[in-house]
């Protein structure tokens, strides 16, 4: 693998756009939320189908309008430590607005000019995985954007077949995947392993880098219109990081992700409509990550071996469907009091927060993160131009300079994840992904396109029944390692 340096990322947590029609979770969960799921702006290129290329009026705020400036401190989750807060200067030129402007109704900018400079047949920065495929095309058969996948497509029957031999617990269907709506599956959280509402991560989700003062940064829901912003800016740094990219944006800016893939950076599934996945049945979150994955496949020619529920939406069925399709759940970081590491970026970018609280929230957590035994991961996103904003213009920066010192590393790296482990084509890791080292038919055309792992050797037990954690038939360094994190963090 070849990331040699140490990058930095953050990680947001439950938010990220989510798409207009989704059906989206009320932001503040009555009790004590420790998480609020959320509801998620409004996706930014696709919202407008007909309008693809007007990146500035559909990128940013997704509501249009006006200001609804200046709200008052960080909804959700504030760090319990509060520090010092108060912009930070500008460093990075001049195109980044005062912290205070930062809000839903801001002035918008243009993105700058993107042009791929990668071509078909050049190699990608990772032993083992096959070159750029041929520029990706879109025709074909693809999903509707940001909608639920259909469920009868032959695609989806193949990709069922991957759940055979795994124990999937039969958990009921949440209503919206946010914890108020549905009381009695939030009353049964910590059985079912419902993270959003509460309930515990397991020992098969990664959930914070081992190392202390390691942040594993990454940025959710692109790629779109201002990513390439953020990319020029971690190139600057010599910074890596992991995107968790939605499939419907894939379709539309593949040319960006081809460049995350290229310069390094770390690319995961963050499914198709960016639905909180709970609320889907196994054959909707089946399509969810088979059609991500598949589209990640057909501009990469990689197929990733994690993924990251939107809005942090997990239970134990989500969890064994996952494990079965070759993918390991991604969170990020929560204290021991409860506190979730999310900058409420994606706050900014809906209207409820404005950019001082955000960066506020941000501070609060970099000064809880220093208090921890392990690194971190901090939930972020570069749908937005508000986001890719705070990000660059402020996140980063006072990450970089934060004392002591933190090390900013994509999540697979900083898990100390082999780079070739994150790939299903360069995987040679028999024991990774857990439990479902096995062919995969990736095309969903009925037959096997990349063999994995040990064919199916290690024993397939993802998960059991509401309750318990997963079980994995090997306990790699990676799981020991989670293990350790959890002890560390609940
Ligand atoms: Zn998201």
């Amino acid at each position: 693998m070849l990331y040699k340096r140490q990058s930095g990322g953050s990680s947001a947590s439950s938010g990220g756009g989510s798409p207009p029609p989704a059906p989206t979770p009320p932001p503040n969960s009555n009790p004590p939320p420790p998480n609020t799921p959320p509801p998620p702006p409004p996706s930014s290129s696709n919202n407008s189908p007909s309008s693809p290329n007007s990146p500035t009026q559909t990128t940013n705020s997704p509501q249009s309008s006006s200001s609804s400036g200046s709200s008052s401190g960080s909804t959700t989750s504030s760090a319990s430590v509060t520090t010092p807060t108060g912009p930070p200067p500008l460093d990075t030129g001049t195109t980044i607005p005062p912290l205070a402007n930062i809000t839903m109704g801001m002035a918008t900018k243009a993105p700058p000019p993107f042009t791929l400079t990668y071509k078909a047949g050049a190699t990608p920065p990772i032993s083992g995985v096959p070159v750029l495929p041929t520029p990706f095309v879109r025709t074909g058969d693809w999903p509707d954007r940001d909608k639920v996948p259909p469920t009868d497509s032959s695609e989806v029957a193949e990709w069922m077949k991957e759940l055979d031999g795994h124990d999937i617990p039969n958990l009921s269907v949440t209503k919206d995947g946010s914890c108020p709506s549905d009381t009695a599956a939030a009353a049964d959280a910590a059985n079912r392993g419902w993270w959003t509402c509460g309930g515990p991560a397991r020992v098969t989700d990664i959930v914070a880098c081992p190392d202390k003062n390691t942040w594993g940064i990454s940025f959710d829901d692109g790629p779109a219109f201002y990513s390439h912003v953020l990319l020029n800016y971690l190139k600057q740094k010599n910074l890596d990081a992991t995107f968790f990219v939605v499939g419907s944006r894939v379709y539309e800016h593949w040319d960006m992700l081809v460049d995350e893939y290229m310069n390094g950076h770390e690319i995961s599934v963050h499914t198709w409509s960016h639905r909180p996945l709970t609320s889907l049945t196994n054959e909707q979150i089946v399509a969810e990550l088979g059609w991500t994955r598949k589209i990640i496949k057909q501009v990469l020619g990689v197929t990733p071996t994690t993924m990251r529920p939107p809005y942090g939406d997990i239970d134990d069925r989500v969890r064994a469907i996952s494990l079965a399709m070759g993918m390991i759940p991604v969170l990020w970081t929560q204290t021991p009091s409860g506190t979730k590491f999310d900058t409420n970026d994606w706050r900014v970018a809906g209207g409820t927060v404005n950019g001082t609280s955000s960066f506020n929230t941000f501070e609060s957590i970099l000064s809880s993160a220093a208090t921890l035994d392990t690194g971190f991961i901090v939930l972020e996103h570069d749908l937005f131009e508000i986001t890719v904003d705070l990000a660059v213009g402020y996140f980063l920066d006072a990450a970089l300079s934060h004392q002591p010192k933190f090390n900013l590393e994509p999540i697979g790296q900083c898990s100390h994840i082999p780079t070739t482990d994150l790939y299903l084509e360069s995987n040679q890791n028999e024991t990774f992904p857990y439990a479902s080292s096995r062919d995969v038919d990736v095309s969903g055309d009925g037959s096997v396109d990349t063999k994995s792992g040990d064919g199916g050797k290690t024993a397939a037990s993802a998960s059991t029944s509401a309750g318990f954690p997963v079980v994995v038939p090997f306990m790699s360094p990676v799981i020991l390692l989670s293990i350790g994190l959890l002890s560390a963090l609940f």
